[in-house]
């Protein structure tokens, strides 16, 4: 008998008859003998709708109140699904993140979870009651509610899998597993048996939004195997888990893309030590992550250039922010671009294998996609690109690194 963790994601609990077809596996786990806690998301859809509503009452709506208004898309499915589990002659109760306790630090709509008691399901489990919990969302140490940025159920699911020691952490979504790219870009992507949390962390956090990046962290941290499965069929997904000595070690593994990316350019700041640390200090202390960083020394004098990037949602502040440190430190001019793309390609097996990089910027050029920053790391390669060229690059580089499905 083991305890596992399900969490179903927004398309899987659309609506009432999605809903009974959740609770119908959750029972089929029981009756295998299994211990199970379920995590929900919002409606597919829900999250969006919210966001829109707080932002159509005011143009820059206090963080707190956002974050009230968000957590009650999980708190109806949470209700529903616990409605729905007694209704078929099961026990179940639905859970709140304070009612859990889910604590978390009060970085309002990216909150991180610090702790997570486990007593009460403990207890419930004990006594045959199914708990229900509503992802996403959380508790400060001053009792505001909180959520957990977006796709953040599923970090919920695998927080919950860590207190409870769970042996399984099953994350069901509206694909079969998690694949060589986005398998809604591109329809040659191929499903992978497993990968390693390495590749998955790398993924996650350069797009493939498939799983929420902490919750991969977290799983790597405590060791908790992750299955990505569909909810709508009984095939196997994608194992997330320790790297295994039979791993294929593929150059390149993945394609990844993301779309929300603003970038930022410093005309001609003064090229002396500090200037760097004086403009990153200030977006550090605003708690705007920065990604892509490229400076470059002018050789007419001492000047430079500097670029970053950052996701879409921080471009405003970070554009403000900038254009006051541009002015203290007297650059010439600031330059941006609201939206651009990043793709990127991914793969433990980069690290001994030369001619990645030319090979991905030969694939952008043979298509006419010109490259506006570039960053490397030992396992993954990224450009920033004109997003409408994503699709495109994506396709291009999954089949250049021999990524694609044979077509059957
Ligand atoms: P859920 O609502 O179940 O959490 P999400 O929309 O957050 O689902 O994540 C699933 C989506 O992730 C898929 O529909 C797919 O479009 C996207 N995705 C992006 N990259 C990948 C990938 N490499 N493998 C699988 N899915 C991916
Ligand atoms: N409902 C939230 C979102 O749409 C959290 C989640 O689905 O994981 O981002
Ligand atoms: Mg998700």
């Amino acid at each position: 008998m083991a305890l596992i963790v399900q969490k179903y994601g927004g398309t899987s609990v659309a609506d009432l008859e999605r809903l009974r077809n959740v609770a119908r596996r959750v029972i089929q786990t029981r009756q295998r003998g299994h211990d199970v806690v379920v995590v929900v998301s919002a409606m597919a859809g829900h999250t969006d709708r919210l966001l829109e509503l707080a932002r159509e009452a005011a143009e820059r709506p206090s963080e707190r109140e956002v974050d009230v208004i968000l957590a009650t898309g999980e708190q109806i499915t949470a209700g529903l699904l616990a409605i729905i589990l007694q209704d078929m002659g099961f026990k179940a109760r639905s859970y709140l993140g304070h009612q859990v306790r889910i604590l978390t630090d009060s970085l309002f709509g990216r909150a991180r979870i610090k702790t997570v008691d486990s007593w009460r399901l403990i207890k419930d489990l004990r006594e045959g009651i199914i708990p229900v919990v509503a992802g996403f969302q959380g508790v400060d140490e001053e009792g505001n509610i909180t959520t957990l940025g977006r796709g953040g159920s599923d970090t919920t699911a695998v927080a919950l899998a860590v207190a409870l020691r769970a042996d399984l952490c099953e994350i069901y979504t509206d694909v079969d597993g998690v694949y060589t790219t986005d398998p809604n870009v591109c329809e040659k992507a191929r499903k992978l048996d497993r990968i390693s949390y390495e590749e998955m962390l790398e993924m996650a956090s350069l797009g493939a939004k498939v799983l929420q990046i902490r919750s991969v962290e977290f799983a790597a941290k405590y060791k908790v195997p992750i299955h990505v499965r569909s909810s709508f069929s009984d095939q196997e997904g994608t194992i997330v888990c320790e790297e295994v000595e039979d791993m294929e070690k593929a150059v390149v593994s993945g394609v990844t893309y993301d779309r929300n990316q603003s970038r930022i350019e410093l005309v001609r700041i003064p090229d002396r030590p500090g200037v760097a640390a004086r403009l990153f200090e200030a977006l550090s202390d605003a708690s705007i992550p920065v990604d892509m960083i490229i400076q470059t020394s002018s050789a007419e004098g001492p000047y430079a250039n500097l670029a970053f990037t950052v996701s879409k949602a921080d471009f405003p502040r970070a554009l403000e922010i900038t254009k006051g440190i541009a002015r203290e430190l007297g650059a010439s001019d600031v330059l941006c671009e609201e939206d651009v793309a990043k793709v990127s390609v991914v793969g433990l097996g980069m690290k001994s294998q030369p001619g990645v990089a030319f090979k991905m910027f030969k694939t952008l050029a043979n298509e006419g996609i010109n490259i506006k920053m570039i960053s490397t790391s030992e396992i993954k390669i990224s450009c920033v690109i004109d997003p409408k060229y994503t699709e495109l690059a994506v396709r291009a580089l999954h089949n250049a690194f021999g990524l694609d499905r044979e077509q059957d």
